[in-house]
C-alpha cells in the first residue's frame, strides 16, 4: 500500500488523484488536503461566476473524489495544522497542487493606495473567497482600470460591466451581485502596456465583450496594424485581433452606458490621488525589436477611482519547501522538488494555461511517483492517512471529509436565489456549521 497527500483540491490537485488513482488502483491511499472546508480552489474562487459551463468540470473531480482510496480532507491548513516535514514523514510522497493565490505587485508608485486591488482579491470577492468576502471594492466612481491584457483582465472588465439581468444563471455571491448593480462605474480602461498583437486574451473570452447589454469595447483603430498584418499571426491570435478590429470598426455606441476602452502601448508608471486612487499616470510605449514595451518619454493621466492589477500570480513560501523569489513558486524539474515532495500546476509552472493544462502536469507527476514505487515493491510501512487523522486529532483540527462538504454544496444550492445555482457560503464558520461540524 502507498499513500500520497495532495495539498490542494483545484484542477491540479484532482487530475493528480485521478492520474495516480488510475496508476495504483487499489494499491494507494491518497488525501487531498484543502484549507478551506469547500473542495475545487480555482474552479469556485477564480473561473468567473458567469462561465458556468467552465465549472462543470467540477463534476469530473467530483467523480474522483468518490473513488474508493481517495480521501477529501478540508479545513486542513498545511503551516497552520500540518508541516512539510510531517506530511512527508506519514506519507510516501508529497504533491504541492497549492496553486498561486498572491497577486503580484506593480511595484510603483501609489500601488498601495486605497482603491487599488489585485485580481486575485477581486475576483476571491464576486466568487465569495472567505478571504476576501470584506474587501469592498469602491464602486461609487466613474472611472476605472484594469491592468493587463489578459483573460483575468477580462473577466473582470466584464464583470464590472454587467448588469444584474446578465448575472441570470451564474452563482456570483449576493454580496457582489448587489454591489455591484449599485455601481457607479461608467468608463473601464483595460491598459495594456503593449499592442494588440501582443494580448493574452482568448478570442472567445474577448467576443464576449461584443454582446454586453450595457457596455460597449472601444478600440482605437490607430493602435491597430495594418490589417494585412494579421496573416502572421498564429490563428487563435487573429481570432483575437479580429474581434478588436470589430470593436475599432463599430466606434462608440449610442445607447450603452458603459463603455470598455482599451488603452494599448500604454505602461502604468504611478497611481496618484489625495489618500486614495484618482487616476494612472502611464507612458505611452513603443515595441522594442525583442517585442517588448519601450518607454517614449510621452505620459499622461487615465482617470481612475478603481484600479484593478490583472498582471499574474505568485505562490507563497511554505516553510520546508524551497523557493524561488524570483519566479514565486517552488523550484522543480518536471514537477520534482525535492526527494518524495512534487509540484503540480500552477505551483509547478507559474500561473499560465487553461484549466485543462493540469491534467496533463498532474499525470506527470502521478507517472513519476509510480516509478519511484513499482508494484510489488518494499512497502515503505508509512501510516498514511490513519497517521495524519490521529496527529490532526491531536491538535484539535476539525477536518470536512468530501461527504460534509455535499452537505454544504446541498445548503448552498438550497439556498439559491430565484435564477441563479446556488448561493455560495461566504465565512468558514458557516461552512463548517452547514457541513454539521
Ligand atoms: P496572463 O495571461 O499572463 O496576462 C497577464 C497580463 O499582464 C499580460 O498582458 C502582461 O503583459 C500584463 N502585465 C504583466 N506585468 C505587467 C506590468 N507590470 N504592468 C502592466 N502589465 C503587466 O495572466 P492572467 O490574465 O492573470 O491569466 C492567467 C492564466 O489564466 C492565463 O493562462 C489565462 O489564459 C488563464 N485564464 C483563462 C480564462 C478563460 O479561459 N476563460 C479566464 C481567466 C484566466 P505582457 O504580455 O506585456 O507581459
Amino acid at each position: 500500500m502507498r499513500h500520497v497527500a495532495i495539498v490542494g483540491s483545484g484542477p491540479a490537485g484532482f487530475y493528480t488523484a485521478e492520474a495516480l488513482s488510475k496508476a495504483f488502483g487499489s494499491g494507494i491511499g491518497i488525501d487531498v488536503l484543502d484549507r478551506l472546508p469547500v473542495p475545487y480552489g480555482l474552479i469556485r474562487f477564480g473561473v468567473a461566476p458567469d462561465h458556468q459551463s467552465i465549472k462543470a468540470v467540477a463534476k469530473r473531480y467530483e467523480k474522483v473524489a468518490l473513488t474508493p482510496g481517495v480521501r477529501f480532507l478540508g479545513n486542513v491548513h498545511l503551516g497552520a495544522d500540518v508541516s512539510i516535514e510531517e506530511l512527508l514523514h506519514y506519507y510516501d510522497a508529497v504533491v504541492l497542487a497549492t496553486g498561486a493565490p498572491l497577486d503580484r505587485r506593480l511595484g510603483i508608485p501609489g500601488d498601495d493606495l486605497a482603491g487599488v486591488i489585485g485580481s486575485a482579491a477581486l475576483v476571491g470577492w464576486y466568487n465569495g473567497h472567505p478571504d476576501f468576502a470584506d474587501l469592498d471594492p469602491p464602486l461609487g466612481v466613474s472611472h476605472a482600470a484594469v491592468i493587463g491584457n489578459g483573460n483575468v483582465a477580462l473577466d473582470v472588465a466584464r464583470i464590472l460591466s454587467k448588469t444584474p439581468a446578465e448575472f441570470a444563471g451564474s452563482d456570483i455571491v449576493a454580496h457582489a451581485f448587489e454591489a455591484l448593480a449599485n455601481s457607479a462605474v461608467r468608463t473601464i480602461t483595460i491598459l495594456g502596456r503593449r499592442g494588440p498583437y501582443q494580448i493574452a486574451m482568448t478570442p472567445k473570452e474577448l467576443g464576449e465583450l461584443g454582446c454586453l447589454e450595457a457596455a460597449a469595447p472601444l478600440v482605437d483603430p490607430a493602435d491597430l496594424p495594418p490589417p494585412e498584418a494579421d496573416a502572421a499571426l498564429e490563428p487563435g491570435q487573429r481570432k483575437s485581433v479580429e474581434h478588436l478590429r470589430a470593436f475599432a470598426a463599430a466606434g462608440p455606441q449610442e445607447g450603452k452606458s458603459k463603455t470598455i476602452a482599451f488603452d494599448f502601448f500604454a505602461k502604468p508608471l504611478a497611481i496618484e490621488g489625495e489618500g486614495r486612487a484618482e487616476r494612472i499616470i502611464v507612458e505611452r510605449t513603443a515595441l522594442g525589436p525583442d517585442g517588448q514595451a519601450r518607454g517614449t518619454g510621452e505620459t499622461y493621466a487615465v482617470p481612475a477611482g478603481l484600479v484593478v492589477s490583472c498582471i499574474g500570480y505568485a505562490s507563497p513560501p511554505i516553510p520546508g519547501v524551497p523557493y524561488d523569489e524570483a519566479l514565486g513558486r517552488y523550484p522543480n524539474e518536471g514537477g520534482r522538488i525535492a526527494e518524495r515532495l512534487y509540484a503540480v500546476g500552477w505551483a509547478r509552472r507559474g500561473p499560465t494555461g487553461t484549466i485543462g493544462t493540469n491534467r496533463p502536469d498532474g499525470y506527470e507527476v502521478a507517472e513519476r511517483i509510480a516509478a519511484l514505487f513499482p508494484p510489488g515493491g518494499e512497502p515503505s510501512g508509512r501510516a498514511g492517512g490513519d497517521g495524519l487523522d490521529r496527529l490532526l486529532e491531536s491538535r484539535g483540527c476539525d477536518p470536512v471529509p468530501f461527504a460534509d462538504w455535499q452537505k454544504i454544496e446541498a445548503a448552498e444550492v438550497a439556498a439559491a436565489r430565484a435564477g441563479f445555482t446556488r448561493e455560495k457560503l461566504v465565512r468558514v464558520p458557516d461552512m463548517l456549521k452547514a457541513g454539521g461540524h
